[in-house]
């Protein structure tokens, strides 16, 4: 699911998504909120990706109800 920027004060790549096995590495006490100025970790931009298939998707579906 998308969340809110985060990264890690070592990181490259900041994080937007609490599915991201990276993002999930980054210790509660290591993460700071927001980008940083860094560029978006490529998983998330995956996982952001398929949040935004599947989201397009239901709307779809609930456009087909009408
Ligand atoms: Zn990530």
């Amino acid at each position: 699911m998308r969340v809110h920027s985060f990264h890690s004060h070592l990181a490259l790549f900041y994080h937007d998504n609490d599915d991201c096995p990276f993002g999930q590495t980054i210790k509660p006490l290591s993460r700071r909120p927001g980008k940083a100025g860094l560029g978006l970790c490529m998983l998330c931009r995956k996982l952001d990706k398929e949040d935004e298939d599947a989201n397009s998707s239901m709307v779809h579906e609930a456009q087909l109800e009408d």
